[in-house]
């Protein structure tokens, strides 16, 4: 099984291990995810480009000390427990007895009331809690259009949340199915994958395929 950049995902044993970044995806519309993380396709589109872009200039940088605080980028992560790798992109840590981590994540757009991002920050922190023995509380999302940061609380609902999409998109993995449209129809006006899910297609014939069934019987 292959990622949207073409790579083999890793694997523990026969189970595959999820990109961290696959889990926006999946919090966004989990047939999204499957197209792109079971069915190999991807469509790029003004805001995955410049998203790519972004993520590529910070990703570059080198750790670096300020004050009490250090922070390192583009650190690799994994679970273990979880079943999760990726890189995340900023890490900072104050350097107190124990030391505070705090994950950032940069994204091109502007804050979203739904959890998409928030997610995926919350995965990094599960991430970072098993790597380093640590608790995490709190993150940040540094957004690039507005250039606002906001801050993520690391609580109880979001980490169940979080766990719930993490399960959720690993199922997919192993059972290779992709789930119906969204009926979060608004969603598919922004989706770069449109043109190939075809969700008012699969919709209508879903409501054809429906109305034939109740005439049936
Ligand atoms: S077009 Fe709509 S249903 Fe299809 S993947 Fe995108 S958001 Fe999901």
């Amino acid at each position: 099984m292959k990622n949207s950049n073409g790579d083999s995902l890793p694997r523990l044993i026969d189970e595959p291990i999820l990109m961290l970044s696959a889990l926006q995806h999946y919090a966004f519309c989990p047939r999204q995810f499957a197209l792109i993380h079971v069915e190999q396709v991807w469509a790029e589109n003004r805001f995955t480009a410049e998203g790519n872009i972004l993520h590529e200039r910070v990703d570059s940088g080198v750790a670096e000390q300020r004050k009490g605080t250090r922070y390192e980028r583009g650190v690799l992560l994994k679970s273990e427990r979880y079943k999760l790798t990726g890189k995340m992109d900023l890490l900072e840590i104050e350097q107190t007895d124990p030391p505070k981590y705090f994950p950032v994540e940069y994204k091109r757009g502007k804050p979203k009331v739904e959890d998409w991002d928030r997610i995926q920050v919350c995965a990094q922190a599960l991430c970072i809690e098993e790597m380093r023995n640590t608790q995490i509380t709190e993150g940040a999302i540094w957004y690039w259009e507005v250039r606002k940061r906001e801050a993520v609380q690391i609580n109880d609902e979001l980490r169940a949340s979080t766990i719930f999409a993490i399960e959720n998109a690993h199922t997919i993995l192993a059972t290779g199915k992709t789930p119906p449209p969204t009926n979060k129809v608004k969603r598919c006006r922004a989706c770069s994958l449109r043109d190939l899910c075809e969700p008012d297609t699969f919709r209508k014939d879903h409501s054809a395929r429906y109305i034939n069934e109740i005439f049936k019987e």
